[in-house]
C-alpha cells in the first residue's frame, strides 16, 4: 500500500525537551502527513510559541522529518517516503486574546486551531458544558480571522452548537480533526450526525480517531475505528470522512496533563480506567484493514489522506 496516510492530530510530550525521534514510528512507504498537537487550553502564546520553536529545530535537525514549505513540499516529502510534519492547536489559549497572533501561528507551521476545548472560554461552549451557547461573537471572529491567514478551524472539544456555528460562519471547509460518531458511540466528545453533515457542507472532513474511549468501549482498533468510518461515509459521503490517532506518545504525560487539570476532563475520560490509543503501528496497517474489507483503492485513497489533503489545497496559506 503505498497511498498517503494523513494523521490530522497526535500528541508529543508537551515539553521544550520532548524527543521529536518518536514521530519515526509513522515511517512507512507511501509517507505521511502528521499534524501535531502544539499547545491547549492551559498554555499560553509564550509556552506555545517556545514549544513550536523546540519542535521545529528537532524537525529541521531529522533526516526523516521535514516540516512543508508549499503544497509542492508535501508531495515531495511523502513521495520521498518521509513524514511531513505540520502543527495544530486546542483552544484559542495559546492567542492570549489577540486574533493577529494567528498569522505569528501560521509562520510557524500551525494549519488548525479548535476555539475550545472541553469546557467555554470567550470563543465558546465546550463539548463537557452543561450548557452549549455556541459561538460568542469573539468566536465568530476568531473563524473568520482564521480564513483570512488560512488556518482551518476545527470543531474537535467544541460544543454541538459551536461546531454548527463554526460551519455557519466559515467561509472555508471545517473540519473535525479527532472526533468519532455519537451515533455509533454515545460519548460527549463524539459528533452529531448534524454536526457531521454541517461540516461535510463546507467541504470539510469528519477525522475518526483512535482513541479507545471514544470509538468503543475503551476499544482502539481498526474494526472499531472502520465502524466509525463506515458510518461516517453512508451518512455524509466519501469525500468527507478521514483520520486522526490523537495518539499520545507518552501515557505518562498525558496523565500528569489529566491530573494537573481536573477541571478540563470529566468521568467520560476517567471511567473506562486508563485511556487505550490506537499506535502508529496499528494505524500503519489501516489501508491493508480497509482493502481486505473489500473497499476500493479510490475509496481507502480518499479517507488515508485524499480528503485532508484537499482540504490544505483549498485552505492552508504558506507565508
Ligand atoms: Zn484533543
Amino acid at each position: 500500500m503505498t497511498l498517503l496516510l494523513w494523521d490530522q492530530h497526535t500528541c508529543l510530550p508537551l515539553q521544550t525537551d520532548a524527543d521529536i525521534d518518536l514521530l519515526s514510528r509513522y515511517r512507512r512507504t507511501g509517507g505521511v502527513v502528521v499534524s501535531v498537537n502544539a499547545g491547549y487550553a492551559p498554555h499560553s502564546l509564550d509556552d506555545t510559541t517556545r514549544l513550536l520553536r523546540h519542535y521545529r529545530g528537532a524537525v529541521n535537525a531529522h533526516p526523516d522529518l521535514e516540516l512543508p514549505r508549499s503544497l509542492e513540499d508535501v508531495e515531495t516529502i511523502t513521495r520521498a517516503g518521509r513524514i511531513a510534519v505540520v502543527f495544530d492547536l486546542e483552544d484559542c489559549a495559546p492567542l492570549d486574546g489577540d486574533l493577529d497572533n494567528l498569522a505569528t501561528f501560521v509562520r510557524l507551521g500551525v494549519r488548525t486551531l479548535l476555539p475550545t476545548y472541553n469546557h467555554a472560554n470567550h470563543a465558546g461552549s465546550g463539548c463537557l458544558d452543561a450548557t452549549d451557547g455556541g459561538l460568542t461573537a469573539w468566536g465568530r471572529s476568531l473563524v473568520s480571522e482564521m480564513n483570512n491567514v488560512g488556518m482551518v478551524p476545527d470543531g474537535s472539544h467544541c460544543s454541538t452548537r459551536t461546531g454548527l456555528d463554526m460551519c455557519d460562519v466559515s467561509t472555508g471547509p471545517v473540519v473535525y480533526s479527532h472526533s468519532c460518531m455519537r451515533a455509533v458511540w454515545d460519548h460527549p466528545r463524539n459528533i452529531t450526525d448534524d454536526q457531521a453533515r454541517a461540516c461535510a457542507a463546507t467541504g470539510g472532513v469528519v477525522g475518526i480517531t483512535g482513541v479507545g474511549i471514544f470509538l468503543g468501549p475503551n476499544t482502539p482498533t481498526l474494526e472499531a475505528m472502520t465502524g466509525h468510518l463506515e458510518y461516517a461515509i453512508e451518512l455524509v459521503g466519501i469525500d468527507h470522512v478521514g483520520v486522526s490517532t490523537d495518539f499520545s506518545f507518552d501515557f505518562a504525560d498525558f496523565n500528569e496533563e489529566l491530573a494537573r487539570n481536573p477541571h478540563l476532563f470529566d468521568d467520560s475520560y476517567t471511567s473506562w480506567g486508563p485511556i487505550q490509543w490506537m499506535p502508529p503501528e496499528t494505524f500503519l496497517g489501516l489501508g491493508q484493514h480497509l482493502r481486505r474489507r473489500g473497499w476500493k483503492t479510490a475509496d481507502i485513497k480518499a479517507v488515508l489522506g485524499g480528503n485532508f489533503y484537499r482540504v490544505a489545497q483549498h485552505s492552508w496559506c504558506f507565508r
